[in-house]
């Protein structure tokens, strides 16, 4: 197919673990960040200008503050993806890739890959538009332990604070702590000692309860609860944690 000779990738790179991880999983094609307005934006914003100053594959930040009013108490932004989908296509990519590893919000499941794929294909025959999430069937601690220590260490960010120094509260925080354990990688912040396993895995919801219920209110129906990670990956950062 002519398509796949004339393949351009670009990863819509968050600056997050997930999204660092998938850039390095392909090979470092081409990358794009959004500056989405949100609390974090500032420190994921610094963190991409930095990396880019060493490969320079990395397009200029794309401005999209305006959404920053969208943004909801959960960091939720409605139809953020599909916008950053169809510009960095409109830039001159061909195809799109997420990270999504399991995820929960509907704007990067399956079907929103496919039917934003189809839609392009729509409006563009020819273009051979492909929005894709090559890694949804690894976990987090997966994706992190098949990347370099260094490169997330020094340019990975995952809290929603958006402090400098990640709170270690908020559910990104958490998320981020429990799947760096799980991969035998040292955390980005500590969770506090003396936490009963409950606790420790509702480390992944956050403190605040917004967080829980929006993400519940969004879920596909029928999904199954919110697992960012497999069962064994959860006992195995128990483990680590309980030792430390
Ligand atoms: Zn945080």
């Amino acid at each position: 197919m002519a398509d796949a000779a004339q393949r351009k990738t670009v990863v819509l790179l968050s600056m997050g673990y997930d999204s660092l991880s998938t850039w390095h999983q392909l090979g470092r094609p081409s990358a794009v960040h959004f500056d989405v307005g949100s609390r974090y934006a500032a420190a994921e914003k610094a963190r991409y200008e930095r990396l880019r100053a060493s490969f320079p594959q990395l397009l200029p930040v794309q401005d999209l503050r305006w959404l920053g009013d969208k943004e909801q108490d959960d960091a939720w932004v409605p139809l953020r993806n599909l916008l950053m989908t169809v510009q960095a296509a409109a830039l001159g990519f061909n195809d799109i890739v997420m990270s999504a590893p399991a995820d929960w919000a509907a704007d990067k499941r399956l079907m929103f890959t496919l039917t934003a794929t189809l839609a392009m294909r729509v409006a563009q025959p020819g273009g051979g538009y492909r929005v894709r999430r090559p890694f949804s069937h690894w976990t987090k601690a997966r994706l992190i332990a098949a990347t370099p220590t260094a490169l997330l260490e020094e340019f990975a960010y995952s809290c929603y604070q958006g402090e400098e120094v990640p709170c270690g509260r908020c559910t990104a925080c958490g998320r981020a702590a429990i799947a760096h354990l799980a991969a035998g990688r040292k955390p980005p912040t500590k969770p506090r000692p003396g936490l009963s396993f409950r606790e420790f895995t509702d480390l992944r919801r956050g403190e605040s309860n917004g967080g829980r219920l929006g993400e519940r209110a969004r879920m596909h129906p029928g999904a199954l609860p919110y697992l960012p990670l497999r069962g064994w990956e959860l006992l195995r950062a128990w483990n680590v944690y309980r030792k430390s």
